[in-house]
């Protein structure tokens, strides 16, 4: 993932004429300088997967103050000048100045800023299914409240699990909406506590069901999407621009799935969108690294890639 970021690093802003006239209309295809810099996604990432590392026990209780830890610590780093997301920025005001998180998070944010760091949690061997899904929402909850951000967060753990677990990118479809299925009035009271008392929403059922009913929306453009082949064009036109958390998951599925053959295309495509590239290319890369692992990705790149330390942390303790 920390690939795709680092592809997408340079084109988020870009239109896809502007990324085609500088890279050629195959996108780009090789990392840039060295070490090659990811952008606040990986950061992030690299944050939440410190806290899975560091807890003793995946609760509650042991990983909220972790979260919060971590979170700050990235919103004070230096390093923190990679065009973060407003919303994390926000929520981590909140959450440095000692709020409960459901105070601090913005409630109203379905950014994808809590999607493109999840990826860890879908590789924690031995978490089941509910603390799966309890982390993956929990730590989306602590600065985007939105239940399609939490929802969201929980299906690209969940893709990230199965793929890791052996499933191949192209069943990830019919699973997904399953997932979307059973979980529609599923509220994780224990892991979200009042997060669903918002205006306008009668029942924690009520407030979580918007989550899944949105993310099963953007599925189904994602199916329409793959019964189609690659035009050339922009992803984005197909299943959004990923700016928001289902949009991103969708986008980022279409190029893993399309190109799950070639790792390489599949970030190039993704990185050539109009949209918030990094995310879309780092949820990309997360896909297919949990399908194939590192054989997918040019080996020169282990070394260059920024923070290349600390993703190895990480790999080598899930491996
Ligand atoms: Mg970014």
């Amino acid at each position: 993932m920390a690939y795709g970021d680092a592809l997408g690093k340079p084109t988020e802003f870009l239109t896809v004429e502007a990324i085609v006239a500088r890279y050629g209309p195959g996108g780009p295809r090789d990392l840039e300088g060295d070490p090659a810099l990811v952008t606040d996604d990986t950061q992030m990432t690299l944050a939440v997967g410190a806290a899975l590392l560091d807890a003793a026990e995946p609760t509650p209780a042991a990983l909220e103050p972790l979260l919060r830890e971590r979170f700050v610590a990235w919103a004070h780093s230096p390093d923190n000048d990679r065009a973060p997301g407003m919303t994390c920025l926000r929520a981590c005001g909140g959450l440095d100045r000692g709020l409960p998180w459901v105070e601090a998070t913005v409630a109203g944010s379905k950014g994808c800023g809590a999607n493109m760091r999840v990826a860890p949690a879908g590789l924690v061997p031995g978490y089941d299914l509910d603390t799966l899904a309890g982390v993956a929402q929990l730590q989306a909850a602590m600065t985007h409240g939105h239940p399609t951000a939490l929802a969201a967060s929980e299906l690209t753990a969940y893709a990230v699990r199965l793929l890791r677990d052996g499933a191949v990118l192209a069943a990830l479809p019919a699973e997904l909406r399953e997932r979307c299925r059973s979980q529609r009035t599923t509220y994780r009271g224990d892991w979200l506590g009042t997060l669903w008392q918002q205006p306008g929403v009668a029942t924690p059922a009520d407030f979580i069901s918007r989550g899944w009913d949105e993310c099963a929306d953007v599925l189904d453009r994602l199916d329409l999407a793959l019964t189609r082949p690659d035009d050339g064009g922009d992803p984005c036109a197909a299943t959004g621009a990923g700016w928001v958390a289902e949009e991103a998951l969708a986008t980022g599925l279409l190029c893993a799935i399309r190109h799950a053959g070639e790792p390489v295309t599949a970030l190039a495509r993704a990185a050539t969108t109009s949209g918030d590239s990094d995310s879309i290319a780092c949820l990309a890369g997360a896909f297919i690294g949990a399908e194939r692992g590192m054989a997918a990705w040019p080996a020169p790149w282990l070394d260059r890639i920024e923070y290349a330390g600390q993703l190895a942390r990480l790999g080598r303790a899930w491996d």
